[in-house]
């Protein structure tokens, strides 16, 4: 028996020599620190639409208190399945080949646990979203992380992938939109990695959760492409597009085989998704797509004014494409991104995300959401404008607090009509 001071001790390795996210950790001295201005947190400023809410109000008061089936209701199977083929024109058996999630995050768990055997290897473009690496580390596989660059618009490229593939590589774990960057990518790069992938005869998982929120170009669904749609598990859910973080819902899609052993998993462990988040996702499928269209147009004007912001303060940013960030280089200011992203919540209070929390190739950024309301972020620019002219950086012109003038903060619900 170990004395107290060690229980640390009885904790699985694999867990205690994980890093904690880089985000949580910058949140928690966000969260000592009072009237904060934050473009940290990767999440929708807008509060679910009316309609959706009032479906899950009426479904209480129905009385849809219990379990679903494990792979989720059927009617909403059906819905997403419609939706997938509406969108991308890829057509999944609800029955067999959707699974009804706790958020992308159970997704994505389940995908990879079930897909991944000790000592595989899963290459991930970097920079990338804070659960891959750890989540492959957890089913007992090799993240390998691709580096991505801001002068090529932060894409990965068949070359790279190519390059990065030895006898243990299983899957390939895509994400675009991407978080932290906001790149997107091509159809003509995509189905050049598609061949890679077959030649190779490697798996794919795609976290398209950005997907609807695509500004440039059209979003080209992975599952889509010649010979991937069988080797896919396409994941994607209710969080960013319907404003829908707190109901924790999303979706895989994929051949039976796999989907089938990620319900395994799933129903040892999670049972199934709650049951009124899946009634107010069916909802949203049903009714929501006016209220998403109008929040993707805010999403992308206040995409127009941050990079036109970053641009005029001196801070090189690489354009987004998709999702909601912006990734600008800080280098400029002398500072490291963790250095940057201190300082200036301490002196300014502003809360951005260091680069490196999405892995070391984000050294040098910082991720700002523009998820905020226009008031938050005209101010917030403001602070970050003098911040960095305070350490040298010249602006192109002075930015004033009235560079955002026009923009209304939409009001929560406003987008249901
Ligand atoms: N995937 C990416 C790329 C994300 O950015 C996030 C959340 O920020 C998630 C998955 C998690 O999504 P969910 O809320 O559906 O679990």
């Amino acid at each position: 028996m170990k004395n107290q001071s060690s229980w640390s001790s009885y904790v699985n390795p694999l867990v205690s020599s994980m890093p904690s996210s880089g985000i949580r950790k910058f949140f928690d001295l966000v969260s000592g620190t009072k009237g904060v201005i934050s473009l940290g947190v990767g999440e929708p400023d807008f509060i679910t639409p009316w309609h959706i809410r009032e479906a899950c109000i009426y479904s209480l008061e129905k009385g849809y208190t219990m379990y679903t089936s494990n792979q989720g209701l059927f009617e909403l199977r059906q819905a997403i399945a419609g939706d997938l083929e509406a969108a991308y024109g890829v057509a999944y058996d609800p029955g067999k080949e959707i699974l009804v999630t706790v958020g992308v995050s159970e997704g994505l768990d389940l995908a990879v646990r079930a897909l991944v055997c000790p000592g595989d290897e899963v290459l991930i473009p970097e920079p990338s979203y804070v659960s891959y690496a750890p989540c492959v580390s957890l089913a007992g596989g090799k993240a390998v992380t691709i580096p991505t660059v801001m002068e090529e618009g932060f894409r990965i490229t068949a070359e790279k992938i190519e390059a990065a593939i030895t006898p243990r590589t299983k899957i390939l774990l895509m994400c675009y939109p991407n978080n932290p960057t906001g790149a997107v990518m091509d159809r003509r790069s995509l189905l050049e990695i598609a061949e890679v992938v077959k030649a190779h005869d490697l798996l794919v998982i795609s976290d398209e959760i950005y997907s609807r929120l695509t500004y440039v170009g059209e979003h080209t669904c992975l599952a889509s492409l010649p010979g991937l749609r069988e080797r896919t598990v396409l994941l994607n859910g209710f969080s960013k597009a319907y404003a829908m973080t707190g109901w924790r819902i999303g979706y895989a899609a994929g051949n039976p085989d796999f989907i089938a052993a990620m319900t395994k998993i799933h129903q040892y462990t999670m049972l199934c998704a709650p049951i009124t988040a899946q009634m107010a996702a069916l909802e949203a499928l049903k009714n929501g797509r006016l209220a998403m269209t109008q929040m993707v147009q805010q999403y992308n004007r206040r995409r127009l004014l941050v990079i036109h912001a970053f641009r005029e303060m001196g801070l090189p940013c690489f354009e987004p494409g998709g999702a909601f960030y912006a990734f600008p280089e800080i280098t400029r200011t002398g500072l490291s991104s963790e250095e940057f992203a201190e300082q200036f919540l301490k002196e300014e209070k502003v809360a951005v995300v260091p680069g490196n929390a999405f892995g070391p190739s984000g050294e040098g950024f910082v991720r700002c959401s523009y998820a905020a309301s226009v008031e938050d972020l005209s101010e917030a620019f403001r602070r970050m404008a003098s911040f960095c002219r305070a350490r040298g950086v010249r602006p192109k012109t002075i930015l004033g607090p009235r560079s955002f003038a026009g923009e209304k903060k939409p009001a929560a619900g406003q987008a249901t009509g």
